[in-house]
């Protein structure tokens, strides 16, 4: 199995019916970016840059950081790489900078709500990211968005800092693109004001399921009691990706789902275009695209939900075994 996904890295994923789709893959250290070129994957299109910041000792200064990004743009060696900004709270701790103790940090101080309560960090590593990715192209993410007015507020940030490094005579980047993760729902109920504020949108479905849902996704009693190839989150998802596409908005979905067949194939069949999973993934979900029939896989999906079948990963299992999927 390894051999024959090793024999599909340089082929590109399209489909049967000839539709393209982008397999991206997720990173967080440096040492991930060798499996850039082993997978085959078309770039980076998630780099959790919050991992090095759980391993460093104490808050990584400027250059530290500079660096660091520098070397996964050339690591990447040309292909496209989506740096999210810093997503620390929740369950992810950072020893050295003091929280405040919450009762539900999965839905408190984190991430984006961090990024403009103490704009310095985040401003530091707009600043590192701007001077790394100097004369070529930046793309920003920013986790855990809610509403689309924090957009704004992130963009005069960005803006501000690359006024300061013009002012000291550095070089920006050619292109600076800035995206948000699509993790919150209410997000749903203001997608014009959303789409037309970002340069492109991922979609984190484990958070986005977790609140979705109301399953606290690292709690194993309830994480697994919702399916996400359920009506309710498959409708989301249908909504989101139909909206960014009438708005010309790139949109890929960077969680756990888009690494597992089934769901990668409704995905597509979603009108997902690009997908962004664990380097692992990528030999797996490359076979189940080229074997796919994408405009047979929307008609079917669209008529699975509205007739409201009962058990839609069942009718999804279904249609991929008599498809050959
Ligand atoms: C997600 O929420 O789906 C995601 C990709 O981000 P993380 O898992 O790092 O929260
Ligand atoms: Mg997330």
């Amino acid at each position: 199995r390894q051999k024959r996904f090793q024999s599909l890295r340089d082929r590109p994923a399209i489909t049967k019916d000839g539709v393209p789709i982008a397999l991206m893959m997720n990173a967080g250290l440096l040492v991930d970016m060798p499996h850039l070129d082993e997978s085959g994957a078309d770039g980076i299109g998630l780099y959790r840059t919050e991992l090095q910041f759980m391993l460093s000792e104490s808050f990584p200064r400027l250059d530290r950081q500079t660096q660091l990004y520098r070397a996964v743009i050339d690591e990447a060696g040309g292909k496209p790489v989506v740096f999210r900004t810093l997503d620390v709270g929740g369950d992810k701790v950072l020893p050295y900078l003091r929280q405040p103790k919450e009762e539900n940090p999965a839905m408190g101080w984190r991430a984006i709500r961090m990024a403009l309560d103490r704009p310095e960090l985040f401003r530091l590593q707009i600043r590192a990211l701007l001077k790394a990715a100097a004369g070529r192209e930046l793309r920003v993410m920013i986790p855990m968005v809610s509403a689309s007015y924090e957009l704004g507020a992130i963009r005069a940030l960005i803006e501000r800092e690359k006024a300061f490094l013009t002012e000291h005579g550095h070089p920006l980047p050619e292109k600076v693109l800035v995206g948000a993760m699509f993790e919150v729902p209410a997000l749903l109920f203001e997608l014009d004001a959303f789409l037309t504020r970002v340069d492109f949108v991922s979609v984190g479905s484990n958070d986005l399921m977790q609140f979705l849902f109301a399953s606290d996704r690292t709690n194993a009693r309830v994480a697994s009691r919702f399916d996400v190839l359920a009506p309710a989150p498959l409708r989301a998802l249908r909504t989101l990706v139909t909206a960014a596409n009438s708005y010309n908005v790139p949109v890929t979905l960077c969680g756990e789902m888009a690494g597992s067949a089934l769901e990668a194939m409704t995905l597509i069949a979603l009108g997902f275009r690009s997908l962004s999973m664990a380097p692992a993934s990528i030999g797996p979900i490359k076979a189940m695209v080229l074997s796919l029939d994408a405009t047979k896989a929307s008609a079917f999906i669209d008529g699975v939900l509205k007739e409201g079948a009962k058990d839609v990963r069942m009718s999804l299992q279904q249609f991929a075994e008599k498809e050959r999927v």
